[in-house]
């Protein structure tokens, strides 16, 4: 039982710590596959999100710089007709103070042509637009479409015409533009770079590179839609087909990191700034995402594995109990199987009272009290009448059942329960403790009256029967509890010898 127990037990702790471990492994590993890819989605998203912002912000303040810096020429241009308008309405010297003025290596930037209205003679010209022979007002109305602030004013009898062209503003807001963009600073070592395109069909040298952050060397070299990374990949063509396409595109490829000579996977966000024919991009290698990646995965990852030694603690906590428990059961059920083995060695297989090994322990019990405490017991010994003949008339299943029945009887007119015990055969032995101040007649009387009572029917059979009792007491004399017994059995052989159905008792 204890072997077949432990072995089941074992077993079971064995199987579930089995599949409760394969079942944690196999859930860490989902986890981990969701968060990381979780992670890596909300990461690259938020990266994606981070590229197109930087860009559209950089492409934003190129329109905001380009309005600014208009904004400033137009004020230039109305305070220097005020000076002008001023020198024409105080007099003399208008033409000579004008053409020093407007010749100013500080106006140098502005395009200044004064003439006479009537004969067309060129008086300034800073930018010489004006070749021999021609007419000033057609040259400069040929021309309007490049200024970008310019004015015609009559100053009679000349004309002149006041401008600043596109160019010089979209230099100058170029240059600001790339100084900006050298002196931004991104997170990630990223950054933002222009590619200016020349030629919109592609082909070695189809764009210069203008700002570049990273390769500020590089700057001005030609670029070729036929270049390929180290994984064979076409940036540029696929840049120049998606900006045409679309004004704007994310992709990848490989490319040197920032101050560093490694190469890894870049995902890039391109915009088109269709005015400049500036390709705005700016990316980010994506190495540096799966490395957060992994850091996050590998903080959740510790905190999952710490689950572990737990998992390890229950097993063991498991096998423990399990111990526990078994010994609990078994000794539980050795202290029954004890009392069992006990209550049977002590047991009359047939009427289950006490058996005689049982009586004379008992006897042997009250004896050593009755010496240790003068405390007096009555020894009765008792055996059926005739029982012979009982046996003889009614069989032997009845003569059985006559001696259950008897026990039955008296069991419960004997002074406490464990005082009546079968000796063998028909003799039976009563034990009563504590009889000081009864009357011994008396408990013969009530054992012989019982007895004569008993009615034993069975399979149509009906009789009673008698008994006859040897009574005595333990003597200061006795030895020991046989020599009691020796007497009441003497007493009980007078008893029958006087005519049985009575009690015989040895003072
Ligand atoms: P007496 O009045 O002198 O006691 O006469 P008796 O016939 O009872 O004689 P005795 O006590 O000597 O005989 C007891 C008989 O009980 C002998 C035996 O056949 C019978 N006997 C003994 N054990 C058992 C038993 O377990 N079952 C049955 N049915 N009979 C038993
Ligand atoms: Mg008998």
């Amino acid at each position: 039982m204890k072997r077949k127990f432990w072995t089941t037990s074992t077993t079971i702790i064995l199987i579930s710590a089995i599949l409760l471990f394969a079942l944690s492994m196999l859930t860490i590993s989902r986890i981990e596959k969701v968060y990381r890819t979780n992670t890596a989605e909300s990461i690259e998203h938020l990266k994606r999100q981070f590229l197109y912002d930087s860009v559209q912000n950089q492409v934003k303040r190129i329109d905001t710089h380009r309005a600014i810096t208009n904004q400033r020429y137009k004020a230039e241009l109305e305070r220097k007709l005020l000076l002008l308008d001023n020198a024409y309405t105080t007099g003399d010297g208008f033409v000579g103070r004008a053409t020093s003025y407007l010749s100013n290596s500080a106006n140098a930037a502005w395009t200044a042509v004064l003439w006479e209205k009537e004969t067309g003679k060129v008086i300034l010209d800073t930018h010489s637009l004006v070749g021999e022979g021609e007419l000033p007002i057609e040259v400069v109305g040929k021309r309007i479409h490049e200024y970008d602030t310019q004015i015609f004013r009559s100053y009679a009898p000349y004309t002149l015409f006041l401008g600043i062209r596109q160019t010089v503003i979209e230099s100058e807001v170029k240059a600001f533009i790339t100084e900006e963009i050298y002196g931004s600073a991104y997170s990630e070592n990223s950054y933002i770079w222009v590619n200016e395109v020349v030629n919109w069909d592609g082909g070695d040298g189809y764009a210069i590179r203008r700002i570049h952050p990273n390769l500020r060397d590089t700057v001005g070299t030609l670029l070729s839609t036929s270049m390929t990374d180290i994984k064979g990949n076409t940036p540029y063509k696929t840049e120049l087909e998606g900006v045409k396409q679309n004004g704007e595109l994310f992709f990848t490829y490989y490319f040197q990191k920032k101050d560093s000579k490694e190469i890894s996977e870049k995902l890039t966000y391109a915009k088109l700034y269709k005015d400049y024919n500036w390709i705005v991009a700016m990316g980010i290698h994506l190495d540096d995402l799966s490395a957060y990646v992994n850091n996050t995965n590998n903080q959740s990852s510790f905190i999952l594995r710490q689950i572990t030694p737990l998992f390890i603690f229950l097993v063991l906590g498991l096998f423990v109990l399990n111990s526990v428990l078994l010994m609990i059961i078994e000794k539980r059920k050795s202290k029954k199987d004890n009392q069992a083995l006990q209550m049977e060695a002590n047991q009359d297989t047939l009427t289950g009272i006490g058996n005689r090994r049982y009586g004379e322990t008992v006897l042997k019990d009250h004896f050593y009290k009755f010496k240790r405490d003068q405390k007096q017991v009555l020894v009765a010994v008792f055996d059926i009448d005739f029982f012979k003949h009982i046996n003889d008339t009614y069989g032997h299943d009845i003569g059985d059942r006559t001696l259950v029945q008897l026990s039955r009887a008296l069991e419960h007119v004997v002074c406490t329960r464990d005082s009546l015990f079968r000796m063998g055969g028909d003799e039976f032995l009563v034990i009563c403790s504590d009889i000081a101040g009864k009357n011994l007649e008396k408990i013969c009387t009530t054992l012989l009256e019982t007895a004569r009572a008993l009615d034993i029917s069975s399979e149509g059979a009906s009789f009673s029967l008698t008994i006859s009792i040897g009574v005595t007491t333990f003597r200061e004399s006795d030895i020991n509890e046989q020599q009691a017994l020796k007497r009441a059995d003497k007493a009980l052989y007078r008893a029958k010898e006087a005519g049985r159905d009575r009690c015989e008792i040895d003072w």
